[in-house]
């Protein structure tokens, strides 16, 4: 059994006071780009004192990660902070605007994240400090007009090594917070003019600083849903970097494996993002069935509302237990393997976006309307069926998993 602690539900009941106070006021400005996400983002780090946690957290680390090396080994360098209160924040943030935590975590999840898993302890401190701070604002750009299913295989961007350097050109597209990012993480295959197939050629992750010459981030795109979060393109021509911008700072370690467990990370962070939406969406569907009349019932009295009131209860209940599954699973070190995370993902994915159209359905015309919020989280929730591979991607892996293993 696995539950929130008595603490973590504080933490709980302190995020919600702040997204209430601060998150649903500002929702319709940032519905209508009216602002950004990013001051609201260091707000919440500022009421919660995240900044000062995250630095002396880095001070441990970097602590351990000296005495690792003078061991000669390489442990110590990853600083974990708590899952479960990760997944509190994605959660009451994703009950008002999951484009607002979409935003938030593919800062400091995916491109902060990313700096974390590969980076050296110098790339460490300084880009992915900076973006766990929220000081700074953090993209993380492997899609590409012609690769998003088939992301490595399909990639064009490339690195020229040059000396010192390496000179980058291509293009990424669908990035969160591409439009405003300060620093970038950028896939491309390294390209030393030799006779290796493109789909064969190592990927690498490289830092791209905003301003860098060649370096064009794109205006935002206009969008479905999550509206809360500017998404952009990113357009490298003949962008020079350092060697000392290739995360790890070497090509002997392909950055496959660890892109792979930021794609790992991603589908695992669906589950609070669904719980959040299918949660709202449950609250707003029951007060207004319970208030509804139409042929002198409230609208909660009819079997086919109920139908989709139990349905939205059991999927909620599923999505629960999912994501305690895997805080339990983290809790104690292991985590579930890519089968498990793609079927986590489906699932939730899938359970958010039915249950928010059903609210949406459950309210009729009011539903449709923006005052409702429910029609923002369907918009909102269709997204977690496509970003961090899209539900035919995942059935993929489950089906092939169950065809190796039998
Ligand atoms: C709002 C938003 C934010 C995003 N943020 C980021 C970000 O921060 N960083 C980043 O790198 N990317 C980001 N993405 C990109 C996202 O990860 C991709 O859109 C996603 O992986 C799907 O790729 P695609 O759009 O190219 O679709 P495609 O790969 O073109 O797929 C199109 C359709 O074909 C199906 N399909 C493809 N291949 C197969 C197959 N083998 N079998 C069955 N069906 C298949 C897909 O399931 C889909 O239905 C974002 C996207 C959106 C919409």
């Amino acid at each position: 059994m696995f539950a929130f602690s008595d603490e973590q539900q504080m933490v709980r009941q302190m995020v919600r006071r702040w997204v209430e106070a601060k998150l649903v006021p500002a929702n319709a400005d940032l519905e209508r780009h009216k602002v950004l996400p990013y001051d609201l983002m260091r707000d919440f780090a500022k009421s919660f004192g995240l900044a000062e946690m995250v630095r002396a957290k880095f001070e441990r680390m970097a602590e351990r990660s000296a005495k690792a090396e003078e061991r000669g080994d390489d442990g110590g360098g990853h600083m974990a902070g708590d899952p479960a209160l990760q997944a509190i924040m994605s959660i009451e943030m994703c009950r008002v605007s999951p484009g607002f935590f979409l935003s938030f975590g593919a800062s400091l999840g995916l491109a902060g994240g990313a700096i974390m898993a590969k980076g050296t302890l110098e790339q460490k401190k300084r880009w992915a400090l900076p973006i766990l701070t929220t000081e700074k604002i953090g993209a993380w750009g492997m899609t590409e007009p012609g690769a998003g299913s088939d992301a490595f295989g399909s990639m064009r961007t490339v690195a020229r090594p040059d000396g010192d350097f390496y000179v980058l050109n291509g293009q990424k597209t669908f990035i969160t917070n591409a439009p405003h990012a300060d620093t970038c993480v950028v896939y491309a295959k390294i390209d030393r003019g030799q006779d290796v197939p493109m789909a064969a050629r190592p990927v690498h992750a490289f830092i791209v600083e905003k301003g860098t010459p060649g370096f064009t981030q794109s205006r935002p795109m206009e969008k479905m849903g999550m509206l809360a979060s500017p998404t952009g393109e990113l357009f490298l021509e003949d962008v020079r970097v350092h060697k000392s911008h290739l995360l790890g700072e070497t090509e002997q370690e392909a950055a496959r494996d660890k892109a792979r467990d930021v794609f790992h990370g991603e589908r695992t962070s669906m589950a609070p993002m669904a719980f959040g939406i299918i949660d709202k969406c449950i609250e707003v569907a029951t007060k207004h069935s319970q208030e509804r009349v139409t042929w002198g019932k409230p609208i909660g009295e009819y079997q086919l509302v109920q139908e989709k009131l139990a349905r939205m209860f059991v999927h909620r209940q599923n999505v629960e237990n999912l994501l305690f599954k895997q805080l339990w699973l983290q809790k104690n070190r292991k985590n579930m393997n890519a089968a498990e995370a793609s079927a986590t993902k489906l699932y939730c994915a899938r359970a958010a976006t039915e249950c928010a159209l059903e609210a949406v359905q459950i309210l009729g015309g009011n539903g449709y309307m923006r005052e409702y919020h429910v029609e923002q989280l369907a918009r909102d929730a269709k997204l977690l069926q496509i970003g961090g591979g899209t539900d035919e991607i995942q059935i993929g892996h489950i089906a092939r998993f169950l065809l190796k293993a039998c």
